[in-house]
């Protein structure tokens, strides 16, 4: 704990250090990278007026309604602190430009497998990175203010996170976090709905993913989402993201892997679990993530069948244990 104290200290005197801040997250960003990041420019704008703070990234694929980026010359980065929430290893960091500052901090709860920047702050601990934001806000009240619009986008990071509190990253200081947020009087019901809020082509696809899912004995899910569904039900990859914890509630499941085919022809793989350990199988296989909820890629269908192997054999050997 001193030691987090401790490098939570050093992030606040680079904050205070530099005149110029340029936030990055990762790509295809979830609302968890987009609160992270934007809610701690916000902190940021608030806390120190004559700053400046600049949010960047690629597209938000349909979470306007969170926050959008900004344009940033790349004379801006000269000289500039640069930090990156949410984000466990570079080559995901939304913006390779990254790179172009005068000093990084990466900020994150995902395993600290690539430690990159001069400055590392993760902690696994935390149900997500917006968590982590706020509670960094909190801990210097005299130096850190909190707005409505940032506590909006933490809570919102957070709900995203946590699967509105129900994944077992959820814990008492997220509750007390989420609490202390929800305070600042920002619209919580409307935020929920947005969150939550689907196109009839997203519903459609759930009734597919239901009515398709393949399930071992021994709980190992799998369903295939190839090019010729995705053009059938009119969605797109990042729409597949409202799908991807369905199966979780159905009784007979326990990992579960979407394979999401791409216009290239490779699957993207969402893998995630109510017990195994997944997170070792996705970084076999170009991915990484948490130890139940985690993302890989698969070049071909003989690879599909090769990971959704090892997830039969992840849940043989969870059962086996029990
Ligand atoms: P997703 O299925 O994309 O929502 O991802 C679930 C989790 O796995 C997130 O926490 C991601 O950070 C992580 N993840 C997804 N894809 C990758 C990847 N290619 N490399 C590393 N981590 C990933």
């Amino acid at each position: 704990m001193e030691v987090q104290e401790q490098i939570q200290k050093e992030i606040l005197a680079a904050i205070k250090e530099y005149p110029r801040i340029i936030i990055h997250r990762h790509q295809r960003p979830d609302p968890d990278a987009l609160g992270s990041q934007v809610g701690l420019a916000e902190i940021l704008r608030t806390s120190f007026p004559d700053k400046e703070i600049y949010q960047v990234g690629g597209p938000v694929e349909g979470l306007e309604f969170l926050a959008e980026m900004q344009p940033v010359e790349d004379a801006l980065y000269k000289g500039a602190l640069v930090i990156v929430t949410d984000t466990a290893n570079s080559p995901r960091i939304s913006d390779e430009r990254y790179a172009l500052g005068d000093k990084l901090i990466k900020i994150d709860h995902h395993p600290n497998d690539e430690p990159y920047g001069d400055l590392v702050y993760v902690n696994t601990k935390a149900s997500s990175c917006s968590e982590i934001i706020a509670d960094f806000c909190f801990q210097f009240p005299d130096d850190l203010t909190m707005n409505q619009e940032a506590a909006r986008l933490l809570y919102g990071g957070i709900v995203g996170d946590t699967g509105r509190f129900l994944y077992p990253a959820t814990t008492p200081q997220t509750m007390r976090t989420a609490a202390e947020l929800m305070s600042f009087g920002f619209d919580v019901t409307q935020l929920n709905r947005e969150l939550d809020q689907k196109p009839m082509s997203v519903a459609k696809l759930s009734g597919y993913v239901y009515q398709n899912i393949h399930v071992d004995t021994n709980g190992a899910g799998k369903v295939m989402l190839p090019q010729e569904v995705l053009t059938e039900f009119q969605v797109v990859d990042s729409e597949t993201a409202a799908v991807v914890s369905l199966p979780g509630s159905i009784d007979e499941v326990l990992a579960w892997a979407i394979f999401v085919q791409q216009p290239e022809g490779y699957y993207r793989v969402r893998l995630r679990s109510k017990g195994p350990i997944i997170n070792e199988l996705a970084k076999r296989h170009h991915g990484g993530g948490h130890p139940l909820a985690s993302g890989a890629n698969a070049k071909d269908l003989a690879e599909v069948e090769e990971i959704y192997q090892e997830i039969q054999q992840l849940c043989q050997a969870f059962v086996a244990e029990k």
